[in-house]
C-alpha cells in the first residue's frame, strides 16, 4: 500500500451517500467487475464453491424477490441460523435488499436463546440450515415467528431454500433503502450478561469502508486487489462477521475465503498455505493456538494478520513475527461500533496494545464524570455520541441506552490507559477489575504474563473475596502439554509473576483447570469464574 496512514488519518472525512446500501454496492461491483470472485468456499470434507459477483447480485435479487412472495416487507425482522456456507453472503444480502431487518444468530445457539431472540426482536421468518432446524421446531410455537425457509435440504413445515429461489427474477424492484435506514440488529457476545440487542443502520458497512479496511486491513476498493485473499475465521451469525466478510470483504471488492469446519491450529495453517491467503483475521484464543504449534514448517503467503475481539498476547505476536515475519495487528471495537482502536498498516506495534484510535471517530478515555484522563491514567474508553461509526442505541432497551449514553459520549464498558506515544492499553472490562487491597488490578496483565511462562496455555484471572484484602488474585490456568499440576508448580508459576510484575498483582491463589469457561465465540467468561468464587 502506497499511502502514508499517518497523511491520510489528518485528513479524514466521513462519506456517506444519503443512498447508502450493501445490496447497492454489490450491484455496482457487479456491474465494473461480475466475473471477479468474490467468495471461495472449502468445507472440511473438500467440498469447494465460487461465487462471483455477477452470481451474488443473482442470488440477492432471487433471494430477494423469494422473501417479497413470502410477504416479507421493509422493516420485518429476518433471522438466521446458518453455519458458513456458500449462499450465506445471498440470503443476507437479499434480505437486506428486500428491506428487512437482519437479525444474524450464531448457528451454535440453543433453542432458549433462540426463543429468547426471536421474541426480544419479534422476528417474523426464520432461514435456518436443515443441521439446525430442529433447534427452532423445539421453540418456534413460543415465538412470533410464522415463515421457515430452510438452507441445504428438505424439513417437515420449513419451505426449501433452493425451491424457493429457483425460477426468481435476476432482479429485484424492492424498497428504496438508505444509508440511515435500519439494517440489523446483532446481538452481542453475552461476555458479561445476556447479549444485547444492538440496532445497526445501513451506513454501518459504508464506516466499516471508510475505517477497517484501510486502517485495520490495509485495502481500500481502489486497490488492485487480484493478487489478495482475505480470511476471516469469524461465523456467520457474530458482528465479527459483519466488521469483516461483510463490512471489508464485499464493500471493498475483494475476493475472500471462508472455511467451515472445526477450528484446529495444523489445519488451519495448512489451509493458509494451500489457498495462499494472503490477509489473517482471527480472534486471540486461535493466535493462542497457533503459537503452541510448530509455525516454521509452514511456508505462508500472509501479508498481514489481523486479531481482535480479547487482548492479544504478547506471545503470538513474537511466534507470528518469527516464522512468517508477519505481526499480528491487535484491533479493538464493540458489536455497537466499527474499529475504535488499531494496529494501523505500518505502525510500530507495541506488543500488549490495541493500537491508536482510528480517524473519524474520537476515541478517547475519560472518567467517572466524563472528563478525558491524562497520559497512564486508567479511566472507560468513551466515543463521542454523534459519531456515525456507532449504533445510535439498544433495539427497544431504553434502559441499556441509559446506562451506557452519558452526556456527550457512549461509554463502552471497557477500561484503558493512553501512553505519550497515544498508544492504547486494554485494562479490562469494568466489569473484570479485580480490587485487591486497595489496588485496581486488571485481568489481562495478569494472564498475558502468566501465558509468557512455557508451562502455560491459557489463564484467566478473577477477583477471589477474600477477609482482609477484599478480593485476591485468583488465576484459572491450562497447562500446556505435558505439563501437570502441582504445589510445586503453583510456587514456580507465584515466582515467575512476581518477577514478571508487580508483586501486588500475582495471583495469591492459582487453579488448574482443564478448560476455561468461554462464549460460543471463543470469549473467556469471567463472570462465570467470579460467581463460582463468590459461592
Ligand atoms: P456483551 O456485551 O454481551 O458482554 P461482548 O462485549 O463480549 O459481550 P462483543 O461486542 O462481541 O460482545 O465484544 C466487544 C468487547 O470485546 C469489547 O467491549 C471488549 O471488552 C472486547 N474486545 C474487543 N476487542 C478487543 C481487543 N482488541 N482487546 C481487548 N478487548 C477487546
Ligand atoms: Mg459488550
Amino acid at each position: 500500500m502506497a499511502v502514508s496512514y499517518t497523511d491520510e488519518r489528518d485528513s479524514f472525512e466521513w462519506d456517506i451517500p444519503a443512498a447508502y446500501n450493501i445490496p447497492a454496492v454489490i450491484e455496482s461491483h457487479a456491474d465494473s467487475f461480475g466475473d471477479r470472485i468474490a467468495l471461495r468456499f472449502l468445507d472440511s470434507d473438500g467440498r469447494r464453491a465460487e461465487r462471483t459477483y455477477d452470481d451474488l447480485r443473482r442470488d440477492m435479487n432471487r433471494f430477494a424477490n423469494a422473501l417479497e412472495s413470502l410477504g416479507v416487507e421493509k422493516g420485518d425482522r429476518v433471522i438466521h441460523l446458518l453455519p458458513r456456507e456458500p449462499d450465506v453472503f445471498a440470503i443476507q444480502l437479499g434480505a437486506l435488499k428486500r428491506g428487512a431487518l437482519l437479525v444474524p444468530s450464531s448457528s451454535m445457539l440453543k433453542p432458549k436463546d433462540i426463543e429468547f431472540r426471536a421474541n426480544d426482536c419479534n422476528a417474523t421468518t426464520a432461514v435456518v440450515h436443515e443441521s439446525l432446524v430442529g433447534m427452532v421446531d423445539e421453540v418456534r410455537d413460543d415465538t412470533p415467528l410464522e415463515r421457515f425457509v430452510v438452507l441445504g435440504g428438505d424439513a417437515d413445515r420449513w419451505t426449501q431454500f433452493a425451491e424457493l429461489v429457483d425460477g426468481e427474477s435476476d432482479r429485484h424492484d424492492g424498497p428504496a433503502l438508505a444509508a440511515e435506514d435500519p439494517m440489523s440488529i446483532n446481538y452481542t457476545s453475552g461476555t458479561t450478561g445476556k447479549p444485547k440487542p444492538v440496532l445497526h443502520r445501513h451506513r454501518w458497512m459504508r464506516c466499516f469502508e471508510l475505517v477497517n479496511a484501510p486502517y485495520w486491513w490495509g485495502v481500500t476498493a481502489d486497490d488492485d486487489l487480484s493478487d489478495e485473499l482475505l480470511w476471516a475465521t469469524t461465523g456467520t451469525g457474530w458482528a465479527k462477521w459483519f466488521w469483516s466478510p461483510v463490512g471489508v470483504g464485499l464493500t471493498t471488492g475483494a475476493t475472500q475465503f471462508v472455511y467451515a469446519g472445526e477450528f484446529d491450529p495444523g489445519t488451519f495453517l495448512n489451509i493458509m498455505e494451500q489457498e495462499e491467503v494472503t490477509r489473517l483475521c482471527a480472534v486471540p484464543t486461535q493466535y493462542r493456538m497457533f503459537a503452541q504449534h510448530d509455525l516454521g514448517s509452514y511456508d505462508l503467503q500472509l501479508r498481514e494478520a489481523l486479531s481482535a475481539g480479547e487482548p492479544l498476547n504478547r506471545e503470538p505476536i513474537e511466534a507470528f513475527r518469527e516464522a512468517f515475519d508477519v505481526t499480528p495487528r491487535d484491533g479493538y471495537g464493540q458489536t455497537e461500533t466499527v474499529a475504535l482502536l488499531t494496529n494501523y498498516p505500518g505502525i510500530d506495534v507495541k506488543p500488549g496494545s490495541m493500537g491508536k484510535p482510528t480517524p473519524g471517530l474520537g476515541t478517547t478515555i475519560i472518567d467517572e464524570d466524563g472528563a478525558e484522563v491524562g497520559v497512564g491514567e486508567i479511566g472507560e474508553i468513551a466515543v463521542p455520541v454523534d459519531s456515525p461509526g456507532i449504533f445510535d442505541g439498544y433495539y427497544d432497551k431504553p434502559h441499556l441506552d441509559e446506562q451506557t449514553f452519558h452526556g456527550d459520549y457512549y461509554r463502552t464498558g471497557d477500561l484503558a490507559s493512553r501512553d505519550e506515544d497515544g498508544y492504547f492499553f486494554f485494562e479490562g472490562r469494568a466489569d473484570d477489575i479485580i480490587i485487591s487491597a486497595g489496588y485496581r488490578i486488571g485481568p489481562f496483565e495478569v494472564e498475558d504474563a502468566l501465558v509468557s511462562h512455557e508451562a502455560v496455555a491459557e489463564a484467566a484471572a478473577v477477583g477471589s473475596p477474600h477477609e482482609e484484602r477484599g478480593s485476591i488474585v485468583k488465576a484459572f490456568v491450562v497447562l500446556t502439554d505435558g505439563y501437570e499440576g502441582s504445589d510445586d508448580l503453583v510456587a514456580d508459576l507465584q515466582a515467575f509473576m512476581k518477577a514478571e510484575t508487580a508483586p501486588y498483582k500475582y495471583p495469591r491463589e492459582i487453579e488448574f483447570v482443564e478448560a476455561l469457561p468461554k462464549t460460543s465465540s471463543g470469549k473467556i467468561r469471567r463472570i462465570e469464574l467470579r460467581s463460582q468464587e463468590r459461592e
